[in-house]
């Protein structure tokens, strides 16, 4: 089988009859710690991952863009740069291309048009961010090509809008901007406060493994727009901007002037933010025990103050921590209610891992698990043809 770029290469001349003029990749990602805290301007730790979106682009002469991806063979989307619009009324996977143009336009830049093809091995509404690797792909192709000059935080920031704005999530930055920013072998240390970020290495000992539940995902959008309210609500309580300025004591202090709900849902967001700072140094020092524990509050947090996990996710956390003891942590990743686990462990400890998952996982839930063995990727670029 061809690797991403010639099949991205195949679909432009097959759907073009004519030769692409340059290719573009962005990853999909993991987060390793800092759930739910990134629209509560708090701490994330993602990683890109080598796991990428890759568009083949010819230059237009008007405005106009046409697309086909292979994620939905046959469908070749048309639309024009100006039309801005709302939210539509269903969602098609053009719609996210479509957004980042919209906030494009909002913002007064005017792109000439594209052809292009879209090929990724990111597996969709996995929780491994597909919507954010195929935003930040079309817009390094997009600035690139029409020499925007437009910064790897600018490309996020405006795939953010357009997915708030025209998609209509309400997501934060995090997904944006690590397949944006990313950087090999390397987690980011984001602050949503001020968007700045820090390069944390990962130690050379350790294997990046996320294992899918597939259990089917309902109810996330309606459960993520609470737990956004809920948010909000305790720092209207205490008449801040967000959670990010909230001490845990000053919660703890009016614990009887909040609901039991609002209350776990605050101490979750303070202490994950703790975690989360706490981890990116004991990665950087290589204290893998740390990052184990710290790893392992996370998913506890998660799991009874957040109230985001589903048995079956906490089996596979569950069965993984036995295998790992204190040579690596794992934790659910992602937005909650089904979705990922990622497990950060010494390579010897890999197949340890993936047998315990096959072993145990189906035998208790009767659904089969994905296992991705990834590496921390780069972020969004050109590629060399
Ligand atoms: P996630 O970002 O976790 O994978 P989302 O529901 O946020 O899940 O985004 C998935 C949607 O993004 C898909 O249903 C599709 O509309 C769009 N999408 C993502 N990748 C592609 C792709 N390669 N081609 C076309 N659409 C895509
Ligand atoms: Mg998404």
């Amino acid at each position: 089988m061809s690797n991403p770029a010639q099949r991205a290469n195949k679909l432009f001349v097959k759907t073009f009859g004519t030769l692409a003029d340059a290719l573009y990749a962005a990853p999909g990602r993991v987060n390793l710690i800092g759930e739910h805290t990134d629209y509560n301007d708090g701490f994330v730790l993602p990683a890109a991952i080598n796991f990428h979106t890759i568009i083949a682009i010819k230059r237009r002469e008007d405005n106009k863009f046409r697309a086909v991806s292979d994620a939905f063979p046959g469908e070749m989307k048309e639309w024009i740069f100006a039309e801005e619009g709302d939210t539509p009324e269903s969602l098609e996977w053009v719609d996210y291309l479509k957004g980042f143009s919209a906030a494009m336009a909002v913002s007064g830049l005017a792109p000439k048009g594209l052809d292009l093809a879209i090929v990724s091995n990111v597996p969709l509404g996995a929780g491994l961010s597909s919507s954010a690797a195929l935003e930040v792909a079309f817009g390094t192709a997009v600035n690139d090509a029409s020499q925007i000059k437009l910064s790897p935080l600018a490309i996020a920031q405006l795939a953010q809008r357009g997915e708030n704005q025209y998609v209509g999530c309400a997501c934060g930055i995090m997904d944006q901007m690590i397949s944006a920013l990313g950087k090999q072998d390397h987690a980011l240390l984001i602050d949503c406060l001020d968007l700045d970020s820090e390069a944390v290495s990962i130690p050379d000992n350790l294997s990046l493994i996320i294992i899918n539940s597939n259990v089917k995902r309902g109810l996330v959008e309606s459960e993520y727009n609470l737990r956004r309210q809920q948010c909000e609500q305790v720092a209207q309580h205490f008449h801040l901007d967000s959670l990010r300025h909230l001490e845990l004591t000053t919660l703890d202090a009016a614990v009887n002037e909040l609901s039991d709900v609002c209350y776990r849902r605050a101490k979750h967001v303070i202490t994950e933010n703790r975690r989360t700072q706490n981890a990116a140094w004991a990665l950087e020092s290589g204290n893998i025990s740390q990052l184990s524990t710290l790893m392992a509050e996370s998913h506890i947090s998660m799991r009874d103050d957040f109230e985001i996990t589903v048995p079956e996710i906490d089996f596979l956390v569950e069965i993984i921590s036995k295998v790992i003891g204190e040579k690596g942590g794992v934790r659910m990743t992602g937005g909650g209610f089904g979705g990922c686990v990622v497990a950060l462990v010494d390579h010897e400890l890999t197949d340890a891992v993936v047998a315990a998952v096959e072993n145990r996982y189906f035998e208790k839930t009767g659904i089969e698990a994905a296992i991705y063995l990834c590496s921390a990727s780069d972020g969004a670029k050109r590629l060399d043809q």
